[in-house]
């Protein structure tokens, strides 16, 4: 037998299976696979590392991540998710993509999205085809990218902003675009039923799509319709376009209180349907997100415009935001990121106190100066012992994986997308014993591998991909601090990809 390219040994494994404890063993790594486990002590190597009794983990992966493009502007924030471990992240999330963008529509979109993904790139990159998107995305990614079709994207580009069902030619053009999509790897389909254009679409486009999805074996990953359906109505419609298509149901960013859990059983009776979670109390998304869909329909910056000429309008609108950003979460509304900068950390309400004005008026004001890149962070409930009871019930449940849905726009930008994975390690497991290390662990490389169909990782063992973490179990921890974000996470030494290491340091 050939040398192995490298050894890791003295180390801990924790294999990525469910309820795995850390197991003594040495792992040998060949052209980027794992290619033995268990001892190896007498194998011949190229090169050795030892681990020191440290764990060693499959490295995880993140179903739903908006970290894309800082990847492709190579924003020093494009290492917060391998800095955690992550390995492999998935595209898509909320069904955001930019190809095969008409010319006219290009620059709305780029703008429309700017809230996620931040301030716009001169000029504006142009993709025909996934292919050439992924391609440039790999250039700057430290993890390895698997696409997902994004929904929003192909709606977008096939009709515009238009608000009817798509027509037969119109249905015939996005099929040829989630073809495209396949082809190039993804596997699956990605929604995000609250932004527009998806908002318009109804349930039998989507069963549409994802029928062609599902033929090859993808899943429909949902940012589920709760503005329009309410939460009950949006988890029965994501488990219906299971149930009509076969595919496997991710739902994105949710948490299992106990209404959820109670959604989750009852979704499962038809649906093979999952959940992920960043377990941090507090939501994150654009400015924009509680604007009425027909004030948005020719995009965030003609309305920016139009509130600064139209007094009507903007007390009207001011009004709707006041319910909306008030009801329960008083104050909880804090500013992540906005165009100029400023604003970023306070919170809506104390903006309203220093100029003696409501909390919808500021939104209303933010809206008009501080687009596109406004974004916001909705605590939606105090971190107390019921909160404690929640992420226990989320963890617990062999139906939830981990994922950080990070965004990476502004200053106060939300601390999950610096430390969601290494928090759930260090202070959900270790700390509060909300988890046990294995089933932590599982939750972040075997449950998502096996929920994406991603059978070539997140398990150690002979012939996966060599996509490795190793952490130190007693210091592993993850920020939740909002006025600093971007501390980075503790523990974490070292992080392979495809059996090459890369550097997990701030860059
Ligand atoms: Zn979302």
């Amino acid at each position: 037998m050939r040398p192995f390219d490298l050894v890791l040994s003295n180390a801990a494994v924790i294999d990525g299976r469910p309820s795995a404890v850390p197991t003594p063993a040495e792992v040998g790594v060949s052209d980027g696979q794992i290619a033995a486990v268990g001892d190896l002590s007498s194998a011949a190597r190229q090169d050795t590392i030892d681990l020191g009794g440290k764990v060693l983990a499959p490295g995880f992966i993140d179903t739903h991540t908006h970290i894309e493009m800082a990847s492709i502007k190579g924003h020093p924030d494009r290492t917060a998710l391998t800095a955690q471990g992550v390995t492999t992240t998935l595209t898509g999330a909320d069904g955001f993509g930019w190809v095969g963008l008409a010319e006219e529509s290009s620059n709305r979109w780029w703008e429309d999205t700017a809230a996620i993904y931040g301030p716009l790139l001169d000029p504006l990159p142009r993709w025909d085809t996934p292919s050439g998107f992924l391609a440039d995305l790999r250039k700057g990614s430290l993890s390895d990218v698997v696409p997902m079709v994004p929904h929003n994207n192909v709606r977008a580009a096939v009709m515009g902003d238009s608000q009817h069902k798509p027509g037969p030619s119109e249905m015939k053009r996005m099929h040829v675009m989630v073809a495209d999509w396949l082809d190039a790897g993804a596997v699956g389909l990605a929604t995000g039923l609250d932004y527009l254009p998806g908002r318009f679409s109804e349930t039998n486009e989507l069963v549409e799509l994802v029928e062609r999805v599902a033929d090859r074996g993808g899943v429909y990953a949902s940012h589920i319709r709760l503005l329009d359906a309410g939460r009950d109505g949006a988890w029965v419609e994501a488990a219906e376009v299971g149930r009509r298509t076969g595919a496997g149901v991710r739902i994105a960013h949710e948490r299992l209180d106990e209404d959820g859990l109670a959604l989750l059983d009852q979704v499962n009776q038809t649906a093979d349907v999952t959940v992920d979670s960043y377990l941090y109390p507090a939501g994150c998304t654009s400015l924009a997100f509680h604007v009425p869909p027909r004030l948005l329909a020719h995009g965030v910056t003609e309305l920016s415009q139009k509130l600064t000429h139209d007094e009507a309008l903007a007390s009207e609108l001011a009004s709707h935001l006041e319910e909306r950003l008030t009801g329960g979460v008083d104050k909880q509304v804090i500013v992540a990121g906005t165009t100029s900068g400023k604003h970023e950390g306070s919170t809506l309400g104390s903006i309203a106190d220093e100029w003696g004005t409501t909390v919808g008026r500021v939104a209303v004001e933010l809206l008009k100066h501080e687009m596109p890149c406004g974004v916001l962070i909705y605590a939606w409930q105090a971190p107390d012992v019921s909160w404690d009871a929640i992420m226990k019930r989320t963890l617990a449940d062999p139906r939830t994986l981990i994922a950080s849905d990070g965004v990476y726009v502004g200053s106060k930008a939300h601390p999950r997308g610096f430390g969601t994975f290494t928090r759930v390690l260090g202070d959900l497991a270790r700390e509060k014993g909300l988890i046990s290390i294995g089933d932590a662990v599982h939750k972040m490389s075997g449950k998502p591998a096996d929920a994406y169909g991603l059978s070539d990782r997140g398990i150690i063992e002979p012939g996966r991909r060599a996509d490795l973490v190793v952490f130190d179990p007693e210091t592993v921890t993850g920020t939740d601090d909002y006025d600093n974000p971007r501390t980075a996470p503790r523990g974490i030494e070292m992080v392979l990809v495809a059996g090459r290491r890369i550097g997990v340091e701030k860059e």
